[in-house]
């Protein structure tokens, strides 16, 4: 499939028309009130446009885990609220606990051209993330068209992504999910090279595939964070109480075997930051020493990568032309195991290269590192962009009209 054959919602006749759109609003919730609104934000262009070009516009979205049932500190309303402020415009919360209930339908029977409906939480139906029929038939009959512009859910075939196509007249990719397309599918498809990944986070079996993939794609692959323990033991170096994951050491060596056939570099911390025990809590202050990658001794453990690490690094960044990252460096969360994932944060912001940052702890510790608005792209995706990186098709755009 070709993600660039799929209809966007520029494709559309929308004038008039009950236009469902599944958003990402599983926005961070602290007491209720939304601590990151960066998911609301990223839909407004596609809600906007819909408004303009007078479409009657029902938004859906999946919020937490509520797991089947209602939950009333996952419902939408607080959504609801932070949108309506964004809009500028007022905007009905339809709260059925059952999404597609007496209060979604008057609301919707009620629209006029522009105006915007909210539905409920659609995890407060166990139906939804089984992609069961009846739930996908009663989104579908509150509306004539379907837009998808969740990139964050679009790795899961459920009723609000892939089921309710089956019971609406066109589907189509909204502007945040064709954005994401077309940044993650340039960078790994027809990279502007040389092609640097930067892989990290804590294990490495989380990252099997990408590893993969990306070995037929990338010019270099550099890994750090937890997961480049598992290959400095594949390497036979003595890796301490770090994280190692001894099931993979055979894999990483094939890797790095696959890796050299192909011409392709793997970089490796070099050094490493260690510390006795892991911080408890995690931002505790630490006593911290650095060793060569090669000297961890056998009770301490790594847990950032070291300062020299960290400029090898830089410096593969400054030749690159495109860089995709996913997963911190280190414990990024405590600030004496953050400076890892800060100096490659620094190098992609100063680069004049095309930057993509994958979802989850990547884009979290680039936007509160402050480096948000030097990146290219930072992908609202964690588990999606990881899939995406892995060369899976993803279901909630494979299921939209093709052009
Ligand atoms: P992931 O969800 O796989 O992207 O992993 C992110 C988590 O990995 C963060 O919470 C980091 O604290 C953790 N992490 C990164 N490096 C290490 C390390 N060397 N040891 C333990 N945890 C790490």
């Amino acid at each position: 499939m070709s993600y660039l054959s799929k209809k966007t919602v520029e494709d559309l006749n929308v004038a008039g028309k009950r236009v469902l759109v599944r958003c990402d609003f599983n926005v961070p919730l602290k007491n209720g009130v939304i601590t990151d609104e960066n998911r609301i934000v990223a839909a407004l262009p596609t809600i906007q446009y819909l408004i303009n070009n007078g479409a009657k516009v029902i938004l859906c979205s999946h919020l937490g885990k509520p797991k089947g049932e209602p939950k009333p500190e996952l419902s939408l309303a607080p959504v609801a609220v932070r949108l309506s402020e964004k809009l500028g415009k007022e905007i009905v919360f339809a709260a059925d606990d059952c999404v597609v209930g007496e209060n979604a339908k008057a609301a919707v029977a009620a629209m006029k051209d522009g105006d915007v409906v909210l539905l409920q939480n659609t995890r407060y139906r166990a139906e939804e993330t089984k992609n069961g029929e009846a739930l996908s038939a009663e989104l579908g009959s509150l509306c004539d068209l379907f837009v998808n512009d969740a990139f964050g859910a679009a790795h899961r075939a459920h009723c609000s992504t892939v089921g309710v196509t089956a019971f609406v007249e066109e589907s189509a990719n909204g502007y945040l999910m064709a954005k994401e397309v077309e940044f993650l599918g340039n960078a790994v498809n027809n990279p502007v090279r040389p092609f640097v990944t930067i892989l990290g986070g804590a294990k490495v079996a989380d990252k099997l595939n990408v590893i993969e993939n990306l070995l037929n794609k990338a010019d270099t692959l550099i890994i750090g964070g937890g997961m480049a323990y598992t290959f400095l033991a594949a390497k036979g170096y003595e890796v301490g109480k770090s994280l190692l994951d001894t099931t993979k050491i055979d894999y990483c060596r094939e890797m790095m075997a696959r890796a050299e056939e192909k011409g392709v570099k793997i970089l490796l911390p070099i050094d490493c930051v260690i510390a006795s025990d892991f911080p408890n809590p995690i931002d505790a202050e630490i006593d911290v020493e650095v060793v060569a990658a090669d000297a961890i001794p056998a009770d301490m453990e790594g847990m950032d990568i070291g300062p020299a690490s960290a400029e090898l690094f830089a410096n593969e960044v400054k030749n690159a032309k495109t860089v995709v990252w996913n997963g911190p460096m280190g414990v990024f969360e405590n600030p004496t195991l953050a400076k890892g994932t800060i100096a490659v944060a620094q190098a992609l912001a100063e680069t004049d290269a095309t930057t993509i940052i994958g979802g989850g702890d990547s884009a979290a510790a680039v936007n509160t590192l402050g480096f948000g608005d030097k990146m290219s792209h930072i992908s609202t995706g964690g588990g999606a962009s990881l899939e995406f990186l892995e060369g899976k098709e993803l279901p909630g755009i494979a299921a939209m009209s093709d052009k």
